[in-house]
């Protein structure tokens, strides 16, 4: 079998990856990045609304203490402060390197103050990833997957790799897992369709622990196909309307429109439930082409004009904050594995992230795990790849349909212990060799058992989990699944 060499493997080229990557090639390392789909790809080149920075010194408390509200009690407040203090030191270099933040910073919900900083429009992710890749230097292998880790002992030292060529194996003084996330667990997502929580599976099978899977954000307004309409819509004047025409957002809290996402998820969800639909008005934004010209092409995209009437909107799948628990620089425990961006879970957005603290997180974070990892290269005379995971993806899909239902927004114990039946029968295999779309379903399913798992061990609603059985808190607690072998499935507490 082919094999490459490098001092750090980064399997995922969004804004963690290579991010990240532009930190250890500046150190002189080698690194290969890996990226499944072509580029760009992922999550990142979707995002919308932009990057929340803190706009100064004063507005790192306020910052910090919107995503300790956010987060539920589960928000690591180190961790969270850690973040935020370094994030200005990476604007003034994403500045240097001459990406075009638009000066003036909007507000989005959960945030007390206008502080997140978009580029191109509506466009920021795309830009970002695009301006990060113009600048890296290190070589990026697209349509390679990574389908499960080499180990020597218990270290972490490459990964074995499947692609149209066949497959390879990359040996690594270390890796970082920037793979992003699980959104294709759910049949309505806003994620791409790479987003099969690839990462967490790998970690998962070497032996890492995955925490709070139960916390998934669903995004409250996406088109029917799943496309989003960004927040900071609603950040510029935009409302949500029943099929009766009626405001209700005031209803439910006081910050209406800009209440954090988990709210407006549940209130748009129940007037759907009572009305029949719920729409959004995107009329009241001034210059609405201008400023947000892919929602208004995505939307025409499907036959509709928001210039003239209100959007169809509904919840769907968008960000997954629990994943590979890791300490505030990408640790994850195994040695020679960290972990950076959506796939890992730092502690920074509890049970809710605040709107755009991900792609912070992403880049902040990124950056500290791949120099992290420089300082702890090894090259292991041999290692061993684990068997990768492997699942039918046709029992998978319509595992997914019923996903939709049983792990979405309003939750409760008898759809999750039906659903979790239904995901047990369905057989997960220890393969030495397998298709993408195979892969791809072992990667999901066992993330839909472990979710499923979660969901109804958590009995309270806290942040973005609802049980409607059991709608208060309760006291805050982690979730957490220590990984290993086949059937070794422990739930604890933290
Ligand atoms: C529509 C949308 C809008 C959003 N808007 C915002 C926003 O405005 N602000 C904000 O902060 N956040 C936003 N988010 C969230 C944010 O975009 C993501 O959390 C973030 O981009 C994730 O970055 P990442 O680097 O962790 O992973 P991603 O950008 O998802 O990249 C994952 C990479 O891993 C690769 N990969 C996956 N599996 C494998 C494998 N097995 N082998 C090899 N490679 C693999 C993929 O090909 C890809 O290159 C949005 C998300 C979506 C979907």
């Amino acid at each position: 079998m082919e094999t490459l060499e490098t001092d750090l493997l980064v399997l995922g080229a969004g804004v963690a990856g290579v991010y990240g990557a532009l930190a250890a090639e500046a150190r002189g390392a080698r690194v290969l990045l890996l990226s499944k789909d072509p580029l760009p790809s992922g999550s990142t080149p979707w995002a919308q609304g932009g990057v929340a920075f803190p706009l100064d010194e004063a507005d790192l408390e306020a910052h910090l203490q919107d995503t300790l509200r956010a987060g539920r009690g589960l928000v690591d407040p180190m961790v969270a402060r850690s973040i935020l203090e370094e994030a200005p030191r990476h604007l003034e270099r994403l500045l240097a390197l001459g990406l075009p933040f638009h000066p003036e910073p909007t507000r989005e919900g959960g945030h007390s103050r206008p502080r997140v900083r978009h580029l191109g429009g509506d466009r920021s992710g795309l830009l970002l990833l695009k301006g990060l890749l113009a600048r890296l230097r290190s070589p990026i292998l697209e349509g390679y997957q990574a389908v499960s880790l080499l180990l020597s002992g218990k270290r972490v030292a490459g990964a074995w790799v499947l692609s149209l060529k066949g497959p390879l194996l990359v040996r690594a003084g270390a890796v970082l897992l920037a793979t992003g996330g699980l959104g294709r667990l759910f049949p309505v997502t806003t994620n791409p369709k790479g987003a099969t929580g690839d990462g967490m599976a790998l970690a998962w099978r070497a032996g890492a622990t995955l925490r709070d899977l139960e916390f998934v954000q669903f995004h409250p307004t996406a088109l029917p196909d799943g496309a989003l309409v960004s927040e900071a819509c609603r950040g510029e004047g935009a409302i949500l309307l029943n099929a009766q025409g009626e405001r209700f957002m005031p209803r439910y809290d006081p910050q209406a429109e800009l209440a954090p996402r988990d709210v407006v998820a549940r209130a748009v969800h129940w007037e759907r439930e009572k009305t029949g639909g719920v729409y959004l008005d995107l009329r009241p934004i001034p210059n609405l082409g201008e400023r947000f010209p892919t929602v208004v092409a995505q939307a025409r995209a499907l036959g509709l004009d928001p210039l003239r009437a209100p959007l169809p909107v509904a919840p769907a799948a968008h960000y997954a904050m629990g994943g590979v628990r890791t300490d505030a620089f990408g640790h994850t425990g195994i040695p020679g594995l960290f972990a950076a961006g959506e796939v890992a879970s730092t502690g920074f957005h509890g049970a809710n992230r605040l709107a755009s603290n991900s792609l912070l997180e992403g880049l902040v974070v990124g950056w500290r795990a791949a120099l992290r990892a420089l300082e702890d290269l090894a090259f292991p005379p041999s290692a061993t790849p684990l068997p990768a995971l492997a699942a039918p993806p046709e029992a998978v899909a319509s595992l997914r349909e019923e996903a939709g239902e049983a792990l979405g927004v309003v939750r409760r114990k008898e759809a999750l212990l039906a659903f979790l039946r239904r995901a047990e029968a369905v057989p997960l295999e220890e393969v030495e060799k397998a298709s993408r779309d195979r892969l791809e379903a072992g990667s999901l399913l066992l993330l839909m058992r472990l979710l499923a798992r979660a969901a109804l061990a958590r009995e309270e609603s806290r942040g973005a989990h609802f049980r409607e059985d059991f709608p208060l808190e309760d006291r805050p607690r982690h979730s957490l699944f220590q990984g290993w072998r086949l059937g070794f499935l422990p739930v604890g507490v933290e």
